[in-house]
């Protein structure tokens, strides 16, 4: 549906993004992680053609070019007018018209929750409120491909609900989306594949679960009383984790044979003892050795 071959792209000595190989299948919902300044605005701002001077090429495969739907991180929209007339001038620039229009911003107005407030003016609304607006006005259209970026920062939970809401019915629709967040858990509870950005460089990408499994079998989760004494004794190479330590290995069976080993010559009985199952945070964690809540923290 979408492919991103070796697009680059600088503000003068800043380099945004360097070398993103990528390829979006149809019908997947997309997500792109990473800390902010990461690259991922501009990214996104290639493929919806906000940005036309890049290196590198994307090729929109089967279609997608003429429809696309484009959310930006920050809200645009006419705060005088009211929502329904929001929704149907972004329509008009479709060239949507009388009862086709009329009957999608009345469509669109129920999918985001904004039915009774139709005819209020924007600028009397709640942020969440503008967020689920800014969003059903890049849907006018019935968009092929949603790029939507960081859709649910700064909103409060109901607006959050929604709008998780209309995500997933643009899936069951088999629509294509670009989720672009630095909430782990979205992620890891909306889209079918990742690709983790750091710094302009895509460091790792691929559907979800692969990715999770793939990690998890490389690596023996382990807590006892003293574990890091215990896995010294033992002269396993470890790092500590959470209540106790994670142990790379490339035959973890093993592994786990060879710590019940050493529990039993110390007469310890593990907490646990289990193959690691990493939440995709724990997969950011080990591929770029930083946290990403902390860098966010760092960076808000
Ligand atoms: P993210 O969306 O992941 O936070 P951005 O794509 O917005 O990252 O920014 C990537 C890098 O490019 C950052 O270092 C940012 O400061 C820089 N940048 C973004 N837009 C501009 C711009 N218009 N002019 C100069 N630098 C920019
Ligand atoms: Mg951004």
């Amino acid at each position: 549906m979408l492919q991103i071959e070796q697009v680059s792209k600088s503000y003068g000595t800043i380099n945004a993004l360097n070398n993103v190989l990528l390829t979006i299948p149809k019908g997947t919902c997309y997500g792109l992680i990473g800390p902010n300044g990461s690259g991922k605005s501009t990214l996104i701002k290639i493929i919806s053609k906000i940005i036309r001077s890049y290196e590198g090429r994307i090729k929109y495969v089967g279609g997608a070019k003429g429809t696309l739907g484009y959310v930006p991180q920050d809200i645009s929209l006419e705060e005088k007018l009211t929502a329904r007339t929001n929704l149907e001038f972004f329509g008009q620039i479709h060239r949507l018209k009388g009862s086709t229009l009329k009957k999608k911003a009345e469509q669109i107005l129920k999918d985001i929750g904004l039915l009774e407030r139709a005819d209020h003016i924007v600028e009397s609304f709640s942020g969440g409120m503008k967020r689920r607006l800014n969003i059903g006005c890049a849907l006018m259209h019935d968009p092929e491909l949603i790029i939507l970026d960081e859709p649910t920062v700064g909103v409060d939970p109901q607006s959050r609900r929604y709008i998780f809401n209309i995500v997933n019915k643009l899936k069951q629709q088999g629509k294509t989306i670009v989720y672009v967040s630095h909430y782990m858990e979205e992620i890891e509870n909306l889209c079918d594949y990742v690709a983790f950005i750091d710094k302009g460089n895509i460091v790792e990408e691929g559907e979800i679960k692969a990715l999770v499994n793939r990690y998890a079998n490389t690596a023996v989760y382990f807590e006892a009383e003293d574990s890091t004494q215990l896995l010294a004794n033992g002269k396993f190479a470890f790092t500590p984790y959470k209540t106790g330590a994670i142990i790379q290995s490339n035959d973890p069976l093993t592994t786990i044979t060879e710590l019940v080993q050493l529990s039993r010559d110390h007469h310890v009985i593990p907490e646990q003892l289990s193959l690691f199952k990493p939440r995709l945070e724990d997969v950011f964690f080990q591929l770029t050795g930083t946290d990403l809540r902390d860098q966010n923290e760092k960076g808000e």
